[in-house]
């Protein structure tokens, strides 16, 4: 497929010069010897013939300046040899003799956008990249000093650092320039120059580019116009601020859950985007990035290309994703269903404990897969912690089967993949960086893209959704049933639960699948299903407001439910802050939601249970829902969260 491949690939936040065109960019650079390819944040990437004279500043403006009107921060000649220029050199005339003659005369320009901390990973994951595929053998001597600076920059990235690791940065920069004969080191001059910066994030925790999705909070940025419409939609009313005047979030209380991000109508809330990095990732060679990609994403972006709301483009999506250099595109439709075979199997051991008298045993069970609905209850109600099925969510049991099942399989470690998901969902990104979704500082999704963010490197990659020609996921990991697909919308987890949940307990199949009265608008719902002898009472609610009201009347003893879904986004997933913005917002709501549903009429496979390849992947590795392997691989716990000081609890932009 690489010829398919785009050349160069763009976001709003810079482009990368993809690396399977390296031969054709020596070509093109070396041809004239006045050549150089240009990119990163700059307007036009591309190629450029220099003048004579020209200085770097003068290169810039020839390609339409600096992207966003930012500051220049350096510029990278050469990969992975070649000079670092940074701003006291930006008004000398450019130096050819220093690209590397082995190499392609291509500038990397970075702007104050740009984390220095990110940028140097890059640098070396491409240095690894090379080394992996026997171009830059020079390097091996230092091969055991070049991943401990990694690791070293890893642990920076995700507040796990202290300050001593720069000074252990700078010896082992040092004993790499001896060790291969460097003329001068890019680690050292990264340090020398962006000294202040990689101390903000060892003692602050804080990356003010977003681009560190372990130190990301959700903040408020000076483009707000103090509308208020945050304000209004905030579930837990954790936004300050007075009319006309800049707007602040209380991050202790905040549950991520994007409502704010969806009602600004100027985006001001900075949320972390990791589009560029992701495009570096894709661009480096020899790294494996795989994606995985949530059922209510589907159904949402081919808005943005002139299609119906609820129109179904997921092997367009997967064909786009092919060409800007993507390895494997998963779907986390199929792990739906997983969590499906894991909840249901929670949800009868925990009825069946409950009415043979086992008084551990609490009843409801809430559904565990919206992140904003997690972090509010470990918030607001720590006596509640044990209600919560203990199941992981799809994305991060897709995340542990891709990167513990399917990597061991194809013989490779968790940190050869690096695990992209594309989700419709702010809160995700914070999901994707709790602790307990990693080991050893490898986290299991390495960052979360949402929906509009993906829309976004489309359309500035020139790829057009309603024109590209399908192409289907990769299903090494198992198609989905129509139990996964309906997720993406309120009512959808507690149906797909039901359906096998029915099929279980009774012993027989369904005749019809679709439990209508679970279905439905309201932000609360109450339905009634009968299974055996037994009625069961389950809940469905949508809005952590409503989801609060529902808490304490369970907490209080004034209701008494089996179950309970709880998305904290309006209609489910398919409003999720992360989807692109609508103007009659609730109508294309519902049209996303009868698009998954219609997804689901059309499959001949519609109850989790009958997933073959998630039947396989218990007989293969599991034994069954909820064994001990389960447990290991596909549960989590909650943790009561506290205030933990005042740096972690303000929004980031009050202190600026
Ligand atoms: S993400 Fe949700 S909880 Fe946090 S500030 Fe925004 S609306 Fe409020
Ligand atoms: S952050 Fe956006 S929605 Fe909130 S007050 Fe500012 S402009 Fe309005
Ligand atoms: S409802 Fe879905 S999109 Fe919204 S916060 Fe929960 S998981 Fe994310």
């Amino acid at each position: 497929m690489a010829n398919e491949r785009q050349t160069i690939i763009h976001s709003s936040l810079g482009s990368v010069f993809s690396v399977f065109s390296e031969e054709e960019l020596k070509k093109l650079t070396k041809e004239g010897k006045r050549r150089i390819a240009i990119s990163g944040k700059i307007n036009s990437p591309g190629i450029i013939e220099v003048p004579k004279g020209a200085t770097l500043a003068e290169i810039i403006t020839m390609a339409g300046g600096l992207l966003n009107d930012s500051g220049f921060k350096a510029a990278q000649l050469g990969m992975p040899f070649g000079g670092f220029i940074t701003e006291d050199n930006l008004d000398q005339e450019l130096d050819f003799k220093l690209f590397d003659k082995n190499t392609s005369q291509t500038i990397i320009i970075l702007s104050d956008e740009d984390c220095i901390i990110q940028y140097a990973k890059f640098y070396i994951d491409y240095l690894l990249g090379k080394m992996q595929d026997g171009s830059l053998d020079n390097y091996l001597v230092a091969k055991k000093e070049i991943i401990r600076m990694w690791k070293l920059l890893d642990r920076i990235s995700k507040g796990r650092a202290n300050m001593r690791d720069i000074f252990f940065l700078r010896r082992l920069a040092s004993t790499v320039k001896e060790k291969v004969n460097q003329k001068h080191n890019i680690m050292e001059e990264i340090i020398d120059k962006f000294y202040d910066e990689i101390k903000e994030h060892i003692e602050g925790h804080r990356c003010y580019t977003f681009q560190c999705n372990h130190l990301i909070k959700l903040s408020i940025t000076k483009k707000c116009i103090g509308c208020g419409a945050c304000k209004r939609v905030c579930p837990v009313d954790c936004i300050e601020g007075e009319r006309k005047s800049r707007h602040y979030i209380d991050y202790t209380r905040c549950t991520h859950c994007g409502q704010c991000v969806a009602a600004c109508p100027v985006n001001a809330i900075t949320t972390g985007n990791n589009t560029f990095r992701f495009l570096r990732d894709l661009a480096t060679p020899n790294k494996l990035v795989i994606t995985q990609m949530a059922p209510a994403v589907r159904v949402a972006i081919g808005e943005a290309f002139g299609l119906e709301p609820g129109t179904n483009v997921e092997n367009k999506i997967s064909s786009a994703l092919r060409q800007i250099g993507v390895d494997y595109v998963f779907d986390t439709t199929w792990a739906a269903d997983l969590t499906i075979m894991e909840e249901a199997a929670e949800l009868q051991e925990r009825i069946e404990k409950y009415y043979s008298g086992d008084k551990s045993v609490r009843l409801p069970i809430l559904t565990s897969c919206c992140p904003a609905w997690v972090k509010f209850i470990e918030q607001n109600y720590a006596d509640m912690l044990d209600v919560p099925s203990s199941a992981k969510s799809p994305m991060q049991m897709f995340a542990t089967v891709a990167k513990d099942i399917w990597a061991k399989e194809k013989g490779l470690e968790r940190d050869q993949v690096t695990l992209v998901s594309i989700m419709p969902c702010i809160a995700k990104k914070y999901e994707a960086s709790r602790a307990e979704f990693s080991r050893d500082l490898n986290y299991d999704v390495d960052y979360v893209i949402t929906t509009s963010e993906l829309m976004t490197l489309f359309k500035d990659s020139n790829i057009d959704l309603s024109q590209i020609e399908d192409s289907p996921i990769d299903s090494v990991l198992g198609d989905y049933t129509g139990g996964g697909i309906i997720f993406g919308r309120t009512g959808g987890v507690i149906e797909a639960a039901t359906r096998t949940l029915y099929e279980n307990m009774t012993g027989k199949k369904l005749e019809k699948v679709e439990f209508e009265s679970l279905r439905g608008w309201d932000g609360l719902r109450v339905a009634e299903v009968k299974v055996n002898d037994l009625t069961l009472r389950i809940g469905i609610a949508y809005g952590l407001r409503e989801a609060g009201k529902l808490l304490d009347k369970i907490r209080n003893k004034e209701e008494f439910f089996h179950a309970i879904e709880i998305m904290a986004c309006p209609y489910g997933c398919v409003g999720g802050g992360g989807q692109p913005k609508a103007k009659k917002r609730l109508e294309t709501l519902q049209q996303r939601a009868e698009g998954l549903n219609s997804i689901d009429r059309s499959l001949d496979l519609r109850v989790s249970k009958d997933n073959p390849k998630v039947r396989a992947i218990y007989d293969n590795h599991l034994d069954h829902p909820l064994s001990h392997k389960a447990h290991e691989l596909l549960h989590t716990e909650y943790f009561v969260k506290v205030k933990r000081g005042k740096d972690e609890n303000t929004d980031a932009s009050k202190e600026e």
